[in-house]
């Protein structure tokens, strides 16, 4: 791609697009940018009126919505080039790509693939919506690099050119149909992971999932699932093998939950195409703690278990960790900002919830819901509030879950920022205790 001296619009400020405006700087590009934010307004480079000017390319943010959006329309009806930032750093890249995707996981396993590639001594990066931007990264990869790339629908909803060498889907539920749609689009959006890959690149999907398992979208594809099975990545007696190749025993593995196993046979299912050692995986697997505010453990206030899960927001995560607790009872801490999901399945899973706090915006989507269901409930304006009332309700030898299936933007910035609230509230707990 020629860059030097074409004229750049980059359109979306969020840290990828900022990735991108810097590599352009830097290979002599004339490059401003555009967001619909307007607080970026007064930085020097914000272009007031893109409607009016002329520009040889257009690099589109993964914030940037694409549906009946006025600017992108106006360039695809001046034949301007739009490119997804991930396309942009595609055609940058000169490593081997692997992409992971799928509702929930994607750090997770994104964080193991890279773990174990490094621990084989590959020139392995972490990137996408883990970490720094591809667009930060992608002029540093080599042909011998291994880019894992955190792949979100987002990302992928305005791609034409991305092809990675080897794609995963980890599984499908609903989320983000408040910028989808509906769950079709969604489902569309990442299935285009595979739109541009060749037979010799491999898709690897989740049989264990009902919808990932039927989309066989690549000819080239592989399963892992956690039945015994002659192809792909399974189980067999306890242990995970690759087709009848003996990898490790499952009781190593330190992440708790079903679903932590789909992803640990996703990243043994990627990273069997690369040579590594069964020591390597045997290792860096039994070692493997995932990022914080998944599943984390913050302590215990008067002999109740607290686990920070703020990165639960959707429903198919808030399972994957009451599944994650089902031996004990639990006080189940939802809300915050609602993505038009329902929350039923929450209360039909059996699982062993003694109470739900509802809080925060969503709250009396959730109580009705869970009144709906014959659920015990209480309910919370916020998040302090709720951990308060969590504590009341909490006896000793329960599990207080903050798994809150909604996204946290009502009261915080980000679910880190909730996560950290959270256990800032809980320590104030053991402090009166
Ligand atoms: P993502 O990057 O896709 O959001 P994470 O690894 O950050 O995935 O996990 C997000 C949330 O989903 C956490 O609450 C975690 O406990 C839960 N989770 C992790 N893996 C899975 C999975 N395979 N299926 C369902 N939920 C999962």
């Amino acid at each position: 791609m020629k860059i030097k001296g074409k004229k750049f619009l980059v359109y979306g400020l969020g840290e990828s697009g900022r990735a991108v405006v810097d590599v352009l700087k830097r290979k002599g590009a004339d490059v401003c940018f555009y967001d619909d934010n307007l607080e970026f307004a007064n930085y020097i480079g914000f272009e007031r009126d893109p409607f009016s000017k002329k520009y040889d390319c257009v690099v589109v943010s993964p914030g940037v919505n694409g549906n009946q959006n006025k600017l992108l329309e106006h360039f695809k009806n001046n034949g301007v080039r739009i490119l997804s930032e991930i396309d942009f750093a595609y055609l940058l890249c000169k490593g081997k790509i692997i992409a992971i995707t799928g509702t929930n996981g994607k750090t997770t396993t994104c964080l193991l693939t890279y773990k174990i590639l490094k621990n084989s001594g590959f020139d392995a990066f972490l990137c996408g919506n883990i970490g720094l931007p591809f667009s930060a990264i992608a002029e540093k990869t080599t042909k011998n690099s291994i880019i894992v790339c955190e792949i979100s629908s987002f990302q992928l909803e305005l791609s034409s050119l991305f092809k990675p060498n080897i794609a995963c889907i980890l599984n499908l539920k609903p989320d983000h149909l408040d910028r989808h749609g509906s769950f079709d689009n969604y489902k569309k959006a990442k299935e285009k992971i595979a739109q541009n890959m060749k037979n010799e690149n491999v898709l690897i999907l989740n049989m264990d999932d009902e919808e990932t398992k039927q989309m066989i979208v690549h000819k080239n594809f592989k399963f892992f699932t956690k039945k015994e099975t002659k192809h792909g990545t399974n189980i067999v007696n306890q242990t995970i093998c690759n087709g009848k190749k003996k990898i490790l025993d499952i009781d190593k593995i330190k992440l708790k939950g079903e679903k932590n196993l789909e992803n640990v046979l996703a990243s043994v299912a990627i990273c069997s195409h690369f040579k590594v050692k069964k020591e390597v995986f045997e290792k860096t697997i039994e070692n493997f703690e995932t990022a914080s505010h998944r599943m984390e453990v913050v302590g215990d206030v008067k002999g109740a278990t607290y686990v920070d899960d703020s990165k639960a927001t959707n429903v198919a995560s808030t399972l994957a960790c009451l599944q994650a607790f089902k031996d004990r009872p639990i006080v189940l801490l939802l809300g915050g900002m609602g993505k038009d999901i329902e929350y039923d399945e929450i209360f039909e899973s059996g699982f062993s919830i003694k109470c739900v706090v509802c809080f925060g915006m969503e709250r009396k989507n959730i109580s009705k819901c869970a009144e709906k269901h014959r659920q015990k409930f209480v309910v919370a304006k916020n998040l302090k509030l709720a951990v308060k009332e969590s504590c009341l309700q909490a006896e000793s030898g329960d599990v207080v879950l903050l798994s809150p299936a909604c996204s946290s933007f009502d009261e915080f910035s980000s679910y880190k920022d909730r996560g950290d609230k959270f256990k800032e509230y809980v320590l104030e707990l053991l402090n009166e205790e």
